[in-house]
């Protein structure tokens, strides 16, 4: 019986649950874009998105989703003829690589398949080998979307500098900013690029890449960047529309500010961190207990490599696409595909799912998918360990 009509909850890895005060605060006319309370309104802003990422660098917004992003970041840093180490690990690492061999950047990729984090040490052999120092940059992902791995930034910017590779270090948070724990400055994190629809709880729209002195170096010594991506403007206008490269994007940032405001200067963003591992040791809690009698197994092994924002599910085919179905028909929530774990055209292609924790979630939300999760696996005939419902309320319960 379809139990669906209330509230839908789209539990994917983005876009994530947009808060009622920020599509409520995207609800006014347009705003004047020549002065006034707009003007100070971004203003006010970069501080704060400062804040989240933990730096007193620069940061260049752009009208994109994180795809623009990527480009925009590879736009001020690499040119034709340029070399680059991708380090993989997963669909995410992949596409940034595509991204940049597309632009006539030579490309490197460290794979580390689809259920492990980065290897620091083969990081720093590969740089130690590099002795002409030809990589401009060594890139790699926080969070990879599509495995649920989480590296270790810090720890691979201490391999990059044992191996004293002058690189820049480029990292994706385009899934974990504002969800999982990330100082861009204490590890040396040279650009970074994020996307305001995952921990930023604003609609899609919004790309930002920050970056520091090294890498505003590096982009002075391009002898090309195209005009629209170029970030000197962004980060540092002399009139308000170079924020934007044109036309500011009016509502988004009615939007995004009201996010920040929650994140920044409500919630806090150490706590915004620490309600997230919470929420995802509820979730691995009961995926663990379930996965003790049945086909179901977590991606990634090691919690201490998972992320916070999201946990992708391997259960066999048919029973993922089975259990999402019977979840977004009967339940009214949505749990996100597999990605890159096989091919759309093969069948094993039903056998994984994602479950998106990130950004606008507390304690119920969470609760009630691994409720609901339950009864498909019931009504189903999945066969799922018992007590894991009893297992995540555990971990609510200590907090
Ligand atoms: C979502 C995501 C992207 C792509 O962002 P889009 O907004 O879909 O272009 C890139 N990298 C990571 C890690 C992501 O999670």
């Amino acid at each position: 019986m379809p139990l669906r009509h209330g509230r839908p909850y789209l539990a994917i890895p983005g876009p994530s649950v947009m808060p009622d005060r920020v599509l409520q605060a995207m609800q006014q006319p347009a705003p004047n874009i020549y002065h006034g309370s707009l003007v100070d309104m971004v203003d006010g802003m970069i501080p704060d998105l400062k804040a989240v990422a933990r730096t007193s660098g620069n940061v260049a917004i752009y009208i994109a989703n994180g795809h623009g992003a990527w480009e925009a970041a590879l736009a001020n840093t690499c040119g034709q003829g340029d070399r680059i180490l991708v380090l993989a690990t997963g669909s995410f690492g992949h596409g940034w690589a595509d991204m940049a061999r597309r632009m006539g950047v030579e490309v490197e990729v460290l794979e580390f398949g689809k259920r492990a984090p980065v290897d620091v040490a083969q990081v720093e052999e590969r740089l130690r080998a590099d002795t002409a120092h030809t990589f401009k940059a060594v890139l790699t992902v926080q969070v990879d979307t599509s495995t649920s791995v989480r590296n270790d930034v810090a720890g691979i910017r201490q391999a990059i500098d044992a191996a004293k590779h002058p690189a820049l270090y480029m990292v994706d948070c385009i899934a974990s900013l504002g969800c999982d724990e990330f100082l861009m400055d204490a590890w040396g994190v040279d650009v970074m690029v994020a996307g305001c629809q995952k921990g930023l709880m604003t609609p899609p729209g919004l790309g930002f890449v920050y970056f520091n002195e090294k890498a505003a170096e590096v982009r002075g010594a391009m002898t090309q960047v195209s005009n629209y991506w170029d970030w000197v403007p962004r980060a540092a206008p002399k009139e308000f529309y170079q924020y934007f490269g044109g036309t500011a994007p009016t509502h988004h940032l009615f939007g995004l500010r009201e996010a920040l405001n929650m994140l920044v200067h409500e919630e806090g963003v150490t706590a915004v961190w620490a309600r997230h591992a919470t929420l995802a040791q509820t979730i691995w809690a009961a995926l663990e207990v379930w996965g003790q009698d049945g086909p179901m197994e977590m991606n990634i092994a090691d919690p201490a490599n998972r992320a916070h924002a999201v946990t992708a599910v391997r259960i066999g085919a048919p029973h993922g696409t089975a259990l999402r179905d019977w979840l977004t028909q009967t339940a009214g929530v949505t749990l996100g595909i597999g990605l890159g774990m096989a091919e759309s055209d093969d069948t094993a292609w039903h056998g994984f799912f994602r479950i998106g924790h990130m950004g606008h979630v507390n304690a119920h939300m969470v609760m009630g998918v691994l409720g609901t999760m339950e009864a498909g696996l019931i009504a189903l005939g999945i066969p799922h360990g018992k007590g894991a419902l009893e297992a995540a309320a555990h971990v609510i319960a200590q907090g």
